[in-house]
């Protein structure tokens, strides 16, 4: 097997960068010194691009070195342009836990040339609407996979340019037919949508349309990761480089080949270092609908595992069918959390918040900034219309049981807080709402804080109710 010897992220250490930068400690890049700045480059923190000495001719040579040397081991590939434009793979590492993934596995809604333009319409809107936010973050669709059924090259195109007059989503376009792909770049070329596919029938005449067009392409050899292989080796070799691996999505009785497969292709990729599986996997979800006859509900279900199978193991972008909330919205939670940096919790930033219109008599509730717990309070807090103070205190981005387990959410710490956001400007009262998980610190706060302190629900949903109840306190 080809092989090249390269590091992977986590052998790079930060003197290996910090030797090809300028070491000038001019403080450009908004670090202290070169040695800083070089130390977030290999935590993932900033990229060399935030160092503009870098970028002059005098340090050329440097700037190759250290583009060669943090490159990632799968390839990074774009579709789409402009704020628009897609990026998929630029993976590290193979597992998660060693840095963290980069570039959440984007999902394509497929549309094909035999649907009725009302019903590419609807779906195109679905694909557009289609959004939820989920610990502060929205979640939505990221493209559409336009598919030739007709095999007709005018349906083609005409399908291509209503999705082009109805929305800016990054194309895929789907054929294995050459004259079909140049029937729908001739609409959408300067779009640069990813091809599909690339096969070793097509090759030659696909490969030149790619070429001529420069769009990324996926080259697809379904069960044969040799064949696979040897195609992107030929490719490579005749100037193709922004290429998705397609060895084939199965389903059903054969989830374990597709597991199999991508993880192989994988570990060629992060552990041995082989350049010609260093390029992001496609896996096709969609393929349960051509399977057995089932009925549309098993496959959206079966859909829907399979795509967070992929998701975990390790497509880096997926075609889908289904445009069912209970099918995708497991999908992009699942994909939140992966694509999570493993190092750091979910956190927000530390203070006070208002709900509704607070007053000098409103409630005052202390909470975490891990963010999962922060939404939660928020979204109890707004349920239950209540006007209200909450202080979000700095727990390094722990749960509130974490945090007091840990020390990082203390009696001290509420002090403090309260102290450096000025919370006793904000009311004429007292009295502090703590959370119930927090409960054991309530002796302790008052001492350090000299408010009285009630205790809250242990799960926030009960804010509402006891607020209701105990609201403003009779206690002296
Ligand atoms: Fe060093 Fe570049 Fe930062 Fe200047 S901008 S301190 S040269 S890393």
């Amino acid at each position: 097997m080809e092989k090249e010897h390269k590091k992977g992220i986590r052998e790079i250490s930060p003197i290996d960068v910090y030797k090809l930068l300028p070491r000038t400690n001019c403080g450009e890049c908004g670090e202290a010194n070169c040695m800083a700045f070089a130390t977030k480059v290999v935590n993932g923190e900033t990229s060399i691009v935030n160092c503009p000495p870098l970028y002059t001719q005098k340090y050329s040579k440097e700037l190759d070195k250290l583009e060669e040397l943090l490159a990632p081991l799968v390839q990074s590939v774009s579709f789409g342009t402009g704020g628009n434009a897609i990026t998929i793979g630029g993976k590290h590492v193979l597992f998660r836990h060693e840095f963290t993934y980069q570039n959440p596995t984007p999902i394509a809604i497929d549309l094909s040339d035999d649907m009725a333009p009302d019903v590419i319409s609807a779906r195109i809107k679905r694909v557009i609407d289609f959004s939820y936010t989920y610990i502060g973050r929205p979640l939505k669709l990221d493209s559409l996979a336009l598919r030739s059924v007709t095999k007709d090259p005018t349906r083609f195109r005409e399908l291509v340019q209503i999705v082009c007059n109805s929305c800016q989503i990054p194309l895929i376009l789907c054929s294995t037919e050459p004259d079909i792909i140049a029937a729908g770049l001739s609409v959408c070329a300067e779009r640069k949508p990813l091809i599909f596919a690339i096969t070793k029938e097509n090759w030659e005449t696909m490969g030149e349309l790619v070429l001529r067009y420069s769009c990324p392409v996926v080259v697809s050899a379904p069960g044969d990761l040799s064949l696979l292989r040897s195609l992107v080796k030929t490719l490579k070799e005749w100037g193709i480089d922004q290429m998705v691996l397609d060895p084939g999505t199965y389903h059903s009785d054969q989830i374990g080949k597709t597991i199999f497969q991508n993880t192989a292709i994988r570990k060629a990729a992060c552990k041995d270092f082989d350049p010609l599986f260093g390029y992001p996997i496609l896996g096709t979800p969609i393929s349960v609908w051509n399977g057995q006859e089932l009925s549309e509900e098993l496959n959206r279900w079966q859909e829907a595992y399979l795509a967070s199978m992929l998701i975990t193991r390790y497509a880096d972008l997926l075609i889908m069918h289904s445009l069912e909330g209970w099918v995708l919205l497991p999908q992009l939670i699942w994909r939140f959390g992966i694509y999570t940096d493993p190092r750091k919790p979910v956190s927000v930033d530390p203070g006070v918040r208002t709900f509704g219109n607070p007053d000098k008599n409103s409630p005052v509730l202390i909470t975490s900034n891990y963010a999962l717990t922060f939404f939660t309070v928020e979204s109890d807090i707004k349920t239950a219309k209540i006007d209200c103070f909450l202080i979000v205190i700095d727990t390094g981005g722990l749960s509130v049981e974490a945090a007091v387990a840990g020390r990082y959410l203390s009696a001290v710490k509420i002090a403090d807080s309260i102290r450096d956001m000025n919370v006793g400007d904000l009311v004429i009262h007292r009295y502090l709402i703590i959370p119930g998980l927090a409960a054991r610190l309530s002796g302790e706060t008052e001492e350090e804080t000299g408010w009285r302190v009630l205790v809250g629900p242990r799960d926030s949903s009960g804010i509402g109710q006891m607020i209701r109840e105990r609201w403003p306190p009779t206690e002296e």
